[in-house]
């Protein structure tokens, strides 16, 4: 209905970008899903789009985030509470994501893979579930990811997967065994180390077949969650533990909540420090292994990062290219203003990158049991791919809001939410200079994996502008004996040269282009800052949103 006031209308406001399907509206997600095996499940991702580019979605979305989470230490008697109240719209997002199975899809009833193209499906609705609201899938991925760390110990794998495995979200604050279902959050990062975790200074101390765990953490998200992956030192070591907010006995267990933090966003979401006084906890994995143990963790919640930020551009350009089709400048459509469809067009490429090699990556989780090669990909370029496609986001969600003008700038709409969101993605989980050292990592521990996975790209993007010279940079590089102090340089080429040649399999024409401006030559430093043909830009605006 139009608005009407006593002095004007309202008009040449673009209508809200809701109740769109944010799958089938996205014909480059579409064709991505199915270029990496996910045909399959199309309809039900049409129907999960559907549902998240409702209104209703997006009314969730906002309303979890003004109404930021509140802790409550204690109650009006002073007895400890330790509990974490939210908004009933951030419980309904969690459990329409359960529900999606987005925190176990992946896994069998036994928590085993599942395979098929059941990461790539689950990627698809994570990238759909970041367009909408993220805050809430910290606790998803966390849940996700935990159950390749709970492997390392099959008995606590076994009594925990059938609720895990359930698609029910339950928020009563009661014993994980008595749930309808349970979500997991991690803690390793303490006050004097996040990155260097062998610095960590809780101290976990057996009793009997468990353990009592004193000490704390700086951050740890998110603390309604059932239980946590908690890294503490024990006689042997660094050692992971499963660490639930109830004892066996149904006692509260001892995780006391001293603070939330006051965060740029992530709003919705909640991150405590907390000390642990004596919690009770069972090892997971081999005593002193706690590294290697939630490693299996991390991987994934790396790929999470990734794809959470790719969904974030993608609805930045989303937004833009929408709002640049109903806002009439000069007489004329911005999205027919030539240097409007240039800034466009060149976004619209940077984000059928991203998507591309973030699906490309979720292939490779699905096969990397059954092939070797598959699984030096994983190791080779997941903390890549996380480098690059989260250290891009904040610069084309920048941009994305300047394309709705002071519009973009209010906290009415979204992209001001996504913008602030977006940078935690590069932080946690491994930040940027971390992600480069990794890559230097999987290089020095296997490196003729990595040189094979590295020939094998050049190949995927062969015959592109610039991919041998790219293929034959990173190699060099890499060999150099100060390749740390160079690291940056050699792991965005190789980022780039993964995107040119997943993209390649989607459609050759964009890799090209993204490859021309690119890989044979460095792009700009602003966005739209390249010369595209006509017909290039038009194809590239008439793929990114039907
Ligand atoms: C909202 C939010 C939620 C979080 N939730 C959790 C959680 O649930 N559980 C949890 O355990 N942690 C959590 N974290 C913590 C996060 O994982 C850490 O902040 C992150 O790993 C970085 O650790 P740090 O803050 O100690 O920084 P540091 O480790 O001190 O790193 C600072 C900087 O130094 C760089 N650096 C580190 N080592 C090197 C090196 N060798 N060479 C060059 N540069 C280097 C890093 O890249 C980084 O840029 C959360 C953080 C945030 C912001």
């Amino acid at each position: 209905m139009k608005a009407s006031f006593a002095t004007h209308d309202v008009f040449n406001q673009s209508p809200p970008f809701e109740d769109v399907n944010l799958f089938a509206s996205d014909r480059h997600l579409v064709e991505t899903v199915k270029a990496f095996g996910g045909a399959a499940a199309e309809a039900e991702l049409s129907e999960f789009g559907r549902h998240w580019g409702s209104a209703a979605m997006a009314a969730r979305g906002r309303l979890a985030n003004e109404n930021t989470p509140k802790l409550r230490t204690f109650d009006s008697r002073g007895n400890r509470r330790d509990e974490v109240e939210f908004h009933p719209a951030y419980h309904e997002l969690m459990a329409h994501a359960a529900h999606a199975g987005m925190h176990n899809s992946t896994w069998s009833e036994a928590g085993k893979p599942v395979g098929g193209a059941a990461h790539v499906a689950r990627g698809a609705k994570y990238y759909i579930a970041a367009q909408v609201e993220s805050g809430h899938l910290c606790p998803i991925t966390m849940t996700h990811a935990s159950v390749a760390a709970l492997a390392s110990q099959p008995e606590i794998l076994a009594k925990t997967m059938p609720v895990i495995a359930t698609r029910s979200y339950d928020p009563s604050f009661a014993p994980w065994w008595t749930k309808r279902g349970m979500t997991l959050g991690m803690g390793m990062t303490e006050k004097q180390g996040g990155t260097d975790v062998r610095a960590n200074m809780t101290r976990a101390a057996r009793d009997g077949d468990a353990y009592r765990i004193t000490g704390h953490k700086w951050f740890m998200s998110a603390p309604m969650c059932d239980a946590f992956l908690v890294l503490a030192q024990a006689d042997q070591g660094l050692s992971c533990f499963f660490m639930p907010r109830f004892a066996p006995d149904g006692s509260v267990n001892a995780l006391h909540f001293q603070r939330l933090k006051d965060k740029l966003g992530n709003r919705s979401n909640a991150s405590s420090e907390v000390e642990f006084v004596g919690a009770y906890a069972e090892r997971i994995g081999g005593a002193g292994a706690g590294i290697r143990t939630i490693l299996q963790m991390v991987q994934l919640t790396r790929l999470d990062c990734a794809l959470a930020c790719a969904g974030l551009m993608r609805s930045g350009l989303a937004h833009a290219l929408h709002h640049a089709r109903h806002r009439s400048v000069f007489q004329k459509h911005l999205a027919d203003q030539p240097l409007m469809q240039a800034v466009l067009s060149d976004m619209a490429l940077h984000v059928e990158a991203s998507a591309a090699l973030v699906m490309r990556l979720c292939h490779a989780f699905d096969r990397m049991h059954d092939d070797a090669n598959e699984a030096a990909y994983m190791r080779l370029l997941t903390p890549a791919i996380k480098y690059w496609v989260c250290k891009s986001s904040p610069a084309l969600l920048y941009e994305a809001m300047e394309c709705l003008g002071g519009n973009g700038y209010v906290e009415e709409g979204i992209l001001a939410r996504h913008y602030r969101e977006a940078p935690v993605n590069a932080i946690w989980e491994g930040s940027g200079n971390v992600m480069c050292l990794d890559v230097l990592r999987a290089l020095s521990r296997e490196p003729d994996a990595a040189l094979s996975v590295l020939r094998r790209l050049g190949e995927d993007a062969d015959g592109q502008p610039g991919a041998a010279e790219a293929a034959a940079f990173i190699g060099k590089t890499f060999q150099r004996a100060d390749s740390e102090r160079v690291a940056r340089l050699a792991v965005e080429k190789l980022a780039l040269l993964a995107a040119a040649a997943a993209l390649n399999k989607v459609s050759s024409r964009h890799a090209e282009l993204f490859a021309l401006t690119r890989l044979a030559a460095p792009h700009a430093s602003m966005l739209g800052a390249v010369d595209l043909e006509p017909a290039d830009i038009h194809s590239l605006l008439e793929r990114a949103l039907n």
